[in-house]
Parts: C-alpha cells; structure tokens; sequence
C-alpha cells in the first residue's frame, strides 16, 4: 500500500515484522476481532502435550484440518491436511465430527460450514486469520460492479465465476447469477463451462489466476482480458471495454503469491543453474509465464514427488509449505529452495499458531463452543449452488 493510500484509509499499516510473527492485525486486509478468553503463553513447555491432551479428551467429537500453508506446530495435530477445498469435503466425510476445527482462514471455514452438515460446527482457533485477497471483493462491491455490467449492457452475456477464496457473500453472489466457483486445480474446466454459459466471465476475486487461465491454458490474449477496479468510478472502464472483453477480471491479488517478480526467476536461474521453477497459479502473468510449471499446491506437492533424485526445484509459492516439502523430499536427494530470497509467509495463515489451537481444544473439551463460523441459510443455500456446479463441472 503506497503512504497516499494509507493517509487516504486514514489506518496505519501493522509493522511487517509483527504480521510475521503472527501478532497485531491489519486492519485494511483482515478482517475479525481479538481472541476472547486467555491464551496460553507462546512460551509454556506444556503446549504440544495440553494440544494432544484436549484433541484425545475429544476424541472422534472434533476433527483438526489444516491447511498446507499452516505453520509446523499447528500441522502436526491436523487429521487431515490439504487445499481448502479437499479439507470442506474432508470435513462433510466426516459426519460424525461434532466440532471442526479448521486451521486456516475464514474463507476456508466459511466453505467448511457450507459443505458440513446442520449438526457440525466449525470454529477458526483465530478470528483474525482472515484473507486479504478475500476481502479484496466485497459484497457490496461485487453488486456495485453487477451495475455498472448491467448499464453496459453485457451482464446478461456475463457467468461469474469465483475462485475458492472468497467470502461466502461472493459464493452466494455467483450462485444466484447462475456461476460457478473453481479452484487453482479445476480453474480451466470452470472457464470452459462458463464460456458455453456465457460470453463473457467475470472471475473474482483473483485477476492473477483469471488471467494465467484464460491467457496461458485457454490462448486467449491479453488483451481479451480487462480489470475491474471496484476503488473507481465504473471499474475504471468505459461500457466500449467491457462490451469487447472476454474476461473481466477483479483487481484482486494474493498478497504473498503477488511478492513474486521475473527478477526472482531470473535471479534463481542464475544462482542455481538446471533448476526447474514451479510457480502457482496466483502469481503474476509475467512469472507464470517464465516459469517451467504451473500448478495448484497440491500439483506442486505431486511434482515434487514425481521428481527424480539430483533434480533442483525453486518454488513459488507460500514459505510454510515450500520449506516442510524442502525437509520432506532431502532424503531423497530433491533440492528445493524458495523461490524469492525475502521471507513470504502468509501472516494470516500464521495467525493460527499452538496457543491458539490449545486454547480452542481445550475450551471445546470444557464445553465452551468458542469461534464458531456460521454463514447465515440464504446465503449458504446460494453459495452451496454455486459450489455443486464446480462438483458437476465435466
Ligand atoms: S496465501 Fe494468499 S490467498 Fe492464501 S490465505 Fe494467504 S493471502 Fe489469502
């Protein structure tokens, strides 16, 4: 954010080092409140085993998920680890599971709560683990756009859809429009559908994948492709651009995939000659377009395994996954570094951590349901829609 943004928000940006650490919030891309209760201490020795004495005291009663981008910490007590959308279906395979405890960011318990069934509740150790690409697309907003689409003339050409990370208001919005939601592994076959839908597609909230789908998958050009500004009059387009654009992308961005330039590719081809660079979808056109593979985290995680010994991968996407997969396939003699050389961990990820999970375990073992994420039934019953046209999708 530029200081003229910031004195225009009148906030002031959480130093980064404290995001880092997983402390303070950020109040322009987080959304939530303060932990209510008492934290156990980061420093009490007794963390890991007060973790693993709730989890059993719980039993088949609670089910952890955690996300591939979480910490090491809060990994080790997750039942099942995965991308946001495996987790959701994880968790609705699991009936019997009374309590959820998802260990990620809001978007990703919201879309648990919406997959689980009535009788399972879903809670996020931290309120404060929001997304800041989520939030980057706002109800309001998306409706707002929805207008101006309309007085252009083009919304009924338009299928929205909405990649996984977003809020369920969003999920709901492209559910009533009559679109679909996608994921980084499932983004092509989403576009393919909407386009025997539709003219046209408005993909929210991530321009990034957007672009990298239609222009690198599917070969349309850039100039195919426009950007819908929700900080400006009209999206900052006039009705001629939206009435030639195929794709009408959201200016939206995942702060930590977004950190990538062509000057890390370009700096780690340098420093380590015969590396592959594996790069996910949300980075920038011009580093996925540099890069020798392009995937999901859960295609990362697969080509790393596929991999032959003595192979040199730099990876682009989050810092926890990229360093547990350098640790992971070392015995294997797989050399895996990070693709920038600056720190990138997702700091809303990283709210997560031990003191948060103990004290959400511990508290359900006594009872107390605490941080509980509960999309209201309209909302859900539209978002849900748009979800089963992703499961139907061919
Ligand atoms: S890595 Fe990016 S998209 Fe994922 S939760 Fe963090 S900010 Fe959101």
């Amino acid at each position: 954010m530029t200081t003229a943004q910031t004195r225009e928000l009148d906030v002031q940006p959480t130093p980064l080092a404290l995001l880092l650490l997983g402390r303070e919030a950020d109040p322009r891309s987080e959304r939530g409140v303060e932990c209510p209760g008492d934290l156990p201490s980061p420093s009490d020795p007794d963390l890991v085993e007060r973790a693993r004495a709730a989890k059993e005291k719980l039993g088949d009663k609670v089910f952890v998920l955690g996300h591939h981008y979480q910490r090491d910490e809060v990994i080790q007590f997750a039942d099942v680890t995965g991308d946001s959308f495996k987790l959701a279906r994880d968790a609705a395979a699991r009936p019997q599971a009374e309590y959820i405890v998802f260990c990620g960011v809001h978007f990703m318990a919201e879309s648990a709560d919406i997959l689980t069934g009535d009788e399972q509740k879903v809670v996020l150790p931290d309120l404060a683990a929001g997304c800041s690409m989520a939030d980057m697309a706002t109800a309001e907003q998306v409706a707002e756009c929805w207008d101006v689409l309309t007085e252009a003339g083009v919304a009924e050409q338009v299928v929205p859809v909405s990649y996984m990370n977003s809020s369920a208001d969003i999920k709901a919005f492209t559910g009533k429009h009559g679109g679909t939601i996608c994921t980084s592994s499932n983004a092509r076959r989403a576009l393919d559908w909407a386009f025997e839908q539709g003219e046209k597609v408005l993909f929210l909230p991530d321009q990034h994948l957007g672009r990298n789908t239609a222009v690198r998958d599917m070969g349309m050009s850039l100039e195919d492709c426009v950007v819908y500004n929700p900080h400006k009059p009209n999206g900052g387009l006039t009705a001629d651009e939206l009435r030639a654009a195929k794709m009408i992308l959201w200016r939206g961005h995942c702060s930590v995939h977004g950190r990538f330039s062509l000057d890390s590719v370009n700096d780690v081809r340098e420093r380590i000659p015969g590396v592959n660079v594996l790069v996910h979808p949300e980075c920038k056109h011009e580093v996925v377009a540099a890069a020798d593979h392009v995937g999901s985290t859960e295609y990362i995680i697969k080509t790393l395994e596929a991999a032959p010994a003595g192979s040199k991968w730099a990876i682009g996407t989050e810092l926890n996954l990229v360093r547990r997969l350098a640790n992971r396939f070392a015995s294997e003699g797989k050399e895996i570094v990070f693709l920038d050389k600056t720190v990138c961990f997702c700091s809303t990820m990283n709210r997560i951590d031990l003191p948060h999970l103990v004290w959400a375990l511990e508290s359900l073992a006594e009872g107390n349901l605490v941080n509980r994420i509960e999309v209201d039934k309209e909302t859900e019953a539209f978002a849900k829609l748009a979800l089963e046209r992703m499961l139907a999708l061919p």
